[in-house]
Formats: C-alpha cells, sequence, structure tokens
C-alpha cells in the first residue's frame, strides 16, 4: 500500500512538474494527494492545478450564493481568493448559508467565511474585506482580480460590479436566486458575450424583484446555484469544457428542470457599447 501511494505521488509530482527545472515544485506532497482527483482529470490535470493555485479571485458577498462559490474554489485550491462582504452572519441565514456556524452569530460573515474556508484548506490564501463593495476598493479588488463572482445580494452591487468588470475587461460569473429558481451566467464583453446590463437594462421595481428576506429561498438552492458558479470559475481559470459564456442556465428546483437561454448584447447598451459576438 505505501508503494503503491508513493508510485502515486510520484506520478502526481510528474503531471505537476514546474515549467523549469531548477524551479521550486509548486505543490508539497500534501497538495498534490489533495488535488489528485482533478489532477488525474484529463481536462485540469497538473497544468490546470498550477493555474488554480496561480489564480486570484474576487467574490463579492459571503452569503447564500457566495457562501458555496467560496466553499469550493478554497477546496479546489485557488491560490487567493478575496470576500467582501460587510454583513453580520444572523441566526436566519443559517437555513441556507452552510459555510457559517451557529457559534459564529454576529460576527462578519467575510471574517466567518475566511475562517471555514483556511480550516477547510490551509494551502490557499484567503483575505477577507468587511466592507461595502464601493467606492475605491471596490475598483482596486477588481483591478487585482482575474474573476469576479457576484453573489450579491442587492442590484446597486450588482450594476456597480459590472460597470466595473466591463471597464476593467474582467469576466464576471453572476449568480441569482429567487424563491425555488437560481440563474447563472458569466459575462464577459471583452470576449464576446453580453454584460449584465445588456440583459437587464432596467432595475425591476421592488415589488417584482422582493430579496429572500421577503419572500424566502428554498436552503439548498444557494448550494446547487453558487456549486455551478464555482464549476464554471473553475473552467474559465483551467480552460477545461466549455463555460457559460453569452448563455444564461436557469435551475427549477420545484420541479427538478434546467434550461439554457442564448443571451445577445444589447445595441447601445451604455455599459459595454452592446458590440460583443455580433461586432466581431
Ligand atoms: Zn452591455
Amino acid at each position: 500500500m505505501i508503494v503503491l501511494y508513493s508510485d502515486v505521488l510520484a506520478w502526481l509530482r510528474a503531471r505537476a512538474k514546474p515549467a523549469s527545472a531548477g524551479e521550486a515544485p509548486l505543490f508539497s506532497d500534501a497538495e498534490l494527494d489533495r488535488y489528485a482527483r482533478h489532477i488525474y482529470l484529463r481536462e485540469i490535470g497538473g497544468a490546470g492545478q498550477a493555474r488554480l493555485k496561480r489564480a486570484k479571485v474576487l467574490v463579492i458577498g459571503a452569503g447564500g450564493l457566495g457562501a458555496p462559490v467560496l466553499q469550493y474554489l478554497g477546496a479546489a485550491g485557488v491560490g487567493q481568493i478575496g470576500v467582501i462582504d460587510d454583513d453580520l452572519v444572523e441566526n436566519s441565514n443559517l437555513q441556507r448559508q452552510v459555510i457559517h456556524a451557529d457559534a459564529r452569530i454576529g460576527t462578519p460573515k467575510a471574517l466567518s467565511a475566511a475562517d471555514a474556508m483556511r480550516a477547510q484548506n490551509p494551502f490557499i490564501n484567503v483575505t477577507p474585506y468587511v466592507d461595502r463593495f464601493a467606492g475605491d476598493l471596490a475598483r482596486q479588488l477588481v483591478a487585482e482580480s482575474d474573476i469576479i463572482f457576484d453573489g450579491s445580494d442587492n442590484f446597486d452591487t450588482r450594476y456597480l460590479a459590472n460597470d466595473l468588470c466591463v471597464a476593467a475587461g474582467k469576466p464576471l460569473v453572476s449568480g441569482a436566486l429567487s424563491q425555488w429558481e437560481g440563474q447563472l451566467s458569466i459575462f464577459d464583453p471583452a470576449h464576446g458575450t453580453p454584460c449584465y446590463a445588456c440583459v437587464f437594462p432596467d432595475r425591476p421595481a421592488p415589488e417584482l424583484a422582493p430579496s429572500c428576506a421577503a419572500a424566502g429561498v428554498l436552503g439548498p438552492l444557494p448550494g446547487i446555484v453558487g456549486s455551478m458558479m464555482a464549476a464554471e470559475g473553475v473552467k474559465l481559470i483551467t480552460g477545461a469544457g466549455v463555460p457559460l459564456m453569452g448563455k444564461m442556465l436557469i435551475f427549477d428546483a420545484a420541479f427538478g428542470q434546467s434550461r439554457q437561454m442564448v443571451l445577445r448584447p444589447r445595441v447601445g447598451c451604455p455599459v459595454c457599447g452592446g458590440k460583443g459576438l455580433d461586432a466581431t
């Protein structure tokens, strides 16, 4: 058994070898063992796992959607993860936000999430920001990140994240929830997709888009949709599969059904110009 394990490690080391001889190994044996199920995947392999380790991402919100995005990106070995949220953990969050513990009620969500992620995977760097996603900090965090995940719960943040990502040419993995239904897409006009404002040019009236607090939400639904957002992130970083670019996936938990919609850039979009694929 020991021989077999050392053989596996040797094989993993070979699959995840540094780019040039003399360079320090990127992964310790414990990391190779931890990420073996990724390294075995032909579409990810050692090169993909190395890309995950070198990636720097930002997750906006450590609530319903942000929590599973954070948990799975952290477990998957994304090397640098920023999380920004100015809310505190509340008792009523814990029906669905499983990254937070009962003992954390009253503490900042960003700190609670970062602690949970470090406890789960000590091989990653997590930087929490107990702050609103706004102003110069928001601009700086987007500029520093390769990919931005929007797990926020309000339209001000969604439109700001879109504005900043379009301006910086960064992909935005966006998700949203309503009661029994969730949706996600990757907005990346720099690579031919529409932006968030192309698809949602106007803010819905508050009575048409009630918050989870007002309308209710199925407990496992954020876990499903947030995990899909994390999967899209892994695909973007590693180049595996076909990311949800220019398409929206809609999942209806009440009927166990999913469907995809094709999204098109909107001519005259004030944020991205609506060029997208139609202009290329
Ligand atoms: Zn647009």
